[in-house]
C-alpha cells in the first residue's frame, strides 16, 4: 500500500474516532434548552416533592369545597405494597353538577405514571384552586359534573417510578376486557435485548456509553416507525421489561371501575384530561389525542381544543399505544360519548431522534437498576436524578411555564366546555 493511502485511512479513521468521541460526549451531557421564561415564585409554589404532602393539599382543598358545595363526594382506594410502602391511596373528589341537569363531566387525573405526579398534581391543585370556585360550578359549569382522580399510581409517586409495584405500566394495562393482555407486540423481539440488558445497571460500560449509536444502528436496520412502536406500544410478556402492561387490571384499577361507572354514566358527555410528563418538545405543552373512530369524539375534541395544538397521535413520529386510562374511562360508559385527552409536558424533546434515544436510554437504565441493582452507588444517583428529571424537571424555568401553560389552556378549555351539546 502507499504510503499516501496509508496516510489517508489514517486521517480518516482519527475523523471516525473523533466523530464517535464527540457524538459520545453531546450524548452523555445532552439537555434540551429551556424556553426563556421568568421563574415565578408563585407557579414554583404549587410543585410538591412529595406524594404526602401533596396528598394533604388534594384532601384539604376538597374538604373546603365539600364545604361549599353539594353532595360532593369523595373516595380513597388503599393501594396495598408488598415492600411495605405505607399508606398509598388514589384519592378521588366528585362534585356533582350544581345545576338541575347533569349534562357533562370532566375528569382531571394525575399520577397515572407516578413519577409523573409531582407535576400533575401541581395541576390539578392549580385547577382546583383557580378553576374551582363556587362562582363557576354554581354558574357556567352549572350542569358540569367534576372528578378528580389524584395519584393514581401512589407507589410511582412516592418511589419515583413510572410504573406500579408490579412493574405494571397503569397506561398500557386498562382495560375493561381480557383481550388486552393477550396482546402480542410483534416487534418487542427486535428491542428486547437493547432496552432490557441483564445484570447491574453500568453508566460507564461500553454498551452504555455507545447506546445512541447502537440506537442509530438499530433505526438503520429496522426504521424509526417500528422501533418507536415495538417499545412505545405496551408488551405483555416480560413482567420485568419496559413498557410491560401487566396480565390484569392492576388492583386500584379493578377498585376504580365500579366507583367511577355510575358517575360517567349520569352524564351523556365526559371528557378526561389524564395529565402527563416526558414526551415532546421540552416547554411545550402537548394536547395529545388517539385519532377517534367516533366522528361525535373527533368534533367534540376538536370543538374544546380548537386553536390549540392537538397531536392527533397518527402522524409518522406517533405509535399507538393498547391499553390508556384515558380510554379505558370510556370504556366503564355504557352509553353516551367520552373524549379522551392526555397532556403532555414536554421535557427531553423526544420528538428529536437524539431526544427520543437519549429518553429510551433514560428509561432503559432506570428500569435495568431496579430489576438488577447498580454497579456502583454513583450509578444508582445518576440513574434516578436523570429519571427524575426527564418526568419532573427541576428547572424553574420549565415548571414557571408548565403552570402558565396550564391556566392558559384550562381557561380556554372551560370556556368552551359549556358550549358543547352532549348527544341525545
Ligand atoms: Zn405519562
Amino acid at each position: 500500500m502507499s504510503r499516501w493511502i496509508t496516510g489517508l485511512l489514517a486521517a480518516l479513521l482519527l475523523l471516525l474516532l473523533a466523530a464517535v468521541g464527540w457524538s459520545t460526549w453531546q450524548f452523555a451531557h445532552y439537555r434540551p434548552a429551556d424556553v426563556p421564561v421568568a421563574a415565578d415564585p408563585a407557579a414554583l409554589a404549587w410543585f410538591v416533592d412529595d406524594y404526602a404532602t401533596a396528598r394533604r393539599d388534594f384532601l384539604a382543598r376538597g374538604d373546603a369545597l365539600a364545604a361549599r358545595l353539594r353532595d360532593v363526594q369523595r373516595f380513597a382506594i388503599p393501594v396495598a405494597s408488598a415492600s411495605g410502602v405505607p399508606d398509598l391511596t388514589v384519592d378521588g373528589l366528585y362534585i356533582p353538577a350544581q345545576g338541575g341537569e347533569k349534562k357533562r363531566l370532566l375528569v382531571v387525573s394525575c399520577g397515572v405514571h407516578g413519577v409523573e405526579g409531582p407535576v400533575g398534581s401541581a395541576v390539578q391543585r392549580l385547577f382546583m384552586h383557580e378553576f374551582l370556585t363556587a362562582e363557576a360550578l354554581e354558574g357556567t359549569l352549572a350542569d358540569t359534573g367534576v372528578l378528580l382522580l389524584h395519584a393514581v399510581n401512589p407507589y410511582g409517586f412516592v418511589t419515583y417510578r413510572r410504573v406500579t409495584e408490579h412493574n405494571v405500566d397503569l397506561n398500557r394495562n386498562a382495560s375493561t376486557g381480557d383481550e388486552l393482555y393477550r396482546t402480542v407486540n410483534a416487534g418487542y423481539a427486535l428491542v428486547d435485548a437493547f432496552v432490557n440488558p441483564q445484570g447491574p445497571a453500568d453508566t460507564a460500560s461500553i454498551a452504555n456509553r455507545l447506546f445512541h449509536l447502537r440506537g442509530v444502528a438499530m433505526i438503520a436496520r429496522h426504521g424509526m416507525p417500528v422501533l418507536r412502536q415495538a417499545v412505545l406500544q405496551g408488551q405483555y410478556h416480560a413482567p420485568r421489561g419496559i413498557y410491560f402492561g401487566g396480565q390484569a387490571p392492576e388492583p386500584q384499577l379493578q377498585a376504580l371501575a365500579p366507583l367511577l361507572r355510575p358517575i360517567l354514566d349520569a352524564y351523556p358527555l365526559s371528557m378526561v384530561i389524564d395529565l402527563h410528563t416526558g414526551y415532546g418538545a421540552r416547554g411545550t405543552l402537548h394536547v395529545l389525542v388517539d385519532p377517534p373512530r367516533d366522528a361525535r369524539v373527533r368534533a367534540g375534541l376538536e370543538a374544546v381544543f380548537a386553536g390549540g395544538s392537538i397531536d392527533w397521535t397518527s402522524g409518522s413520529d406517533f405509535y399507538t399505544v393498547t391499553g390508556d386510562f384515558a380510554g379505558w374511562l370510556g370504556q366503564l360508559r355504557s352509553g353516551g360519548v367520552h373524549l379522551p385527552a392526555v397532556f403532555e409536558y414536554g421535557t427531553m424533546d423526544s420528538q428529536t431522534t437524539l431526544g427520543a434515544l437519549k429518553s429510551l436510554h433514560v428509561t432503559v437504565l432506570e428500569n435495568q437498576g431496579v430489576q438488577h441493582g447498580y454497579a456502583t452507588p454513583a450509578d444508582r444517583e445518576r440513574i434516578r436524578r436523570d429519571y427524575r428529571e426527564m418526568f419532573y424537571p427541576s428547572s424553574p424555568a420549565w415548571r414557571t411555564k408548565a403552570i402558565d401553560d396550564s391556566r392558559e389552556l384550562m381557561r380556554t378549555v372551560l370556556g368552551r366546555w359549556p358550549q358543547l351539546e352532549p348527544p341525545r
